[in-house]
């Protein structure tokens, strides 16, 4: 870092007073004000393929892609034309449209556990419905989670949910009512023991068990062999619904998420990210016979204003159409395989670890890779926030937290990879 000419940032600076004066902390979600990293001022004024460019003319080789949402890169020529085509059409109806159904269809297709889909406007937004929906199909209150893993925002997830509220208390946020939280229950990941004792007691209470089936909330953890169909099993067996949040790791780590590659087949799921191709919207589906819960047919209510909006859908179509179309996802796969081996050659030794599913890994600053949010808080966040400066001086930039993921895209190049590699290599020594 200290050969670095310093980095030009007066126009960021500004921004950020101005971002001050009228929003709370200068952002619109709080890990952008990048705290854990030491607050460096950082505004983007646009950005294409693997580069970001700030405001101060900065680039920097974006890992982070909005948070794994930009798997083809940013602004693909592609996906921009169609968003211009909806766009010459009008920006919303209020009254169904044919990219809703197109865009359900395509889910469906690498998803067939969800032979039904609503579509919403965020993640937060796909969880709670499907919550909701798991509640008033078992009749049952109790939701189950695992320490770490993070659902949205919603109040009754809010309960041990990693990364961006790491930091907090059990609780996980002021404003959220002890009544809520009593119906939600956390188990540590990975503790197949935990999972098999409260199902034991309070099995046939329990509406629903939600996962993030690979978590990436706090940094990537890989379930143990096993862990995933227990789960099935406990849950089938006590009339509880299983509920895959595979909001990051849909299309991620495969084209058909986690159950594509497992073979576990949950009863709903929800999608987000990826699949608006950078527009707000997400999904949840599952079970016909469950997801006809749904108002208007059952007596789950579930709504929204913006829910299918045709922008949305035409540049969420373009994107699943572009991943599968001839072997670029086989190449991003194979690109992201030979970028880990090569990764945790450099980490190995150096008190750093990699874990890694798709193309997402963290490089957590551990021994040993972690396996539950116990092992992931022994991370050193001192040494992380030097290694995120480093990286960030050299033109990288990582996902600002050490309890989060970083993703790679189609749009980064194989030269760029082993200069990020000898970056890291500067660093670890
Ligand atoms: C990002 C994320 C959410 C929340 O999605 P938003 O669109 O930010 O509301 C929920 N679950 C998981 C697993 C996520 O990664």
């Amino acid at each position: 870092m200290s050969l670095q000419t310093p980095m030009q940032q007066t126009h960021s600076l500004k921004a950020r007073q101005e971002a001050l004066r009228y929003m709370p902390g200068g952002v619109n979600s709080p890990v952008r004000a990048l705290k854990s990293v030491g607050g460096m001022p950082l505004f983007i004024r646009k950005a294409k393929g693997s580069t970001l460019t700030d405001v101060d003319g900065n680039r920097f080789t974006d890992f982070c892609l909005s948070w794994g949402v930009c798997i083809l890169g940013h602004a693909h020529p592609d996906v921009n034309k169609a968003i211009r085509e909806a766009l010459a059409r009008g920006t919303s109806y209020g009254i169904p449209s044919l990219p809703e159904t197109e865009l359900a269809r395509l889910i469906n297709f690498h998803f067939p556990a969800m032979e039904k889909v609503r579509m919403v406007s965020s993640g937060t937004e796909a969880v709670m419905s499907a919550i909701r929906l798991a509640r008033g199909f078992t009749n049952r209150d109790l939701i189950v989670k695992f320490d770490g893993c993070y659902h949205g925002h919603a109040d009754h997830l809010l309960v041990s949910a990693g990364s961006g509220v790491a930091r907090l208390h059990a609780a996980s946020s002021a404003g959220v009512p002890e009544a809520v939280t009593a119906a939600t229950i956390s188990l540590p990941f990975n503790d197949p023991d935990a999972v098999i004792r409260l199902f034991r007691e309070k099995g046939d209470a329990i509406a629903a068990l939600i996962v993030e089936p690979v978590p990436a909330n706090m940094g990537v953890v890989l379930p143990r062999d096993g862990f995933l169909p227990l789960l099935r099993e406990l849950t089938a067996r006590h009339g509880a619904l299983l509920v895959f949040d595979e909001v990051i790791t849909g299309f991620r780590v495969a084209l058909g998420g986690v159950q594509g590659e497992t073979g576990i087949v949950p009863d709903l799921t929800t999608l987000g990210k990826i699949m608006g191709g950078g527009f707000p919207a997400a999904a949840f589906g599952g079970k016909a016979e469950i997801m006809d819960l749904l108002a208007p047919d059952g007596p789950v209510y579930q709504a929204g204003t913006l829910s299918g909006n045709p922008v949305a859908m035409s540049a969420g179509i373009a994107t699943l159409n572009t991943l599968a179309h001839g072997d670029y996802y086989l190449r991003l796969q194979e690109k992201a395989a030979g970028f880990f081996t090569a990764l945790a050659a450099v980490a190995a030794g150096k008190n750093m670890s990699l874990n890694h599913a798709g193309s997402m890994f963290t490089l957590f600053m551990t021994p040993k890779p972690p396996a539950s949010f116990d092992d992931v808080k022994m991370t050193d966040t001192v040494r992380f926030a030097n290694f995120f400066r480093h990286m960030f001086a050299q033109g990288y930039y990582l996902s600002p937290s050490p309890f989060e993921a970083n993703f790679l895209s189609g749009a980064h190049s194989a030269r760029r990879l082993s200069q990020f590699l000898r970056a890291v290599k500067d660093f670890a020594g």
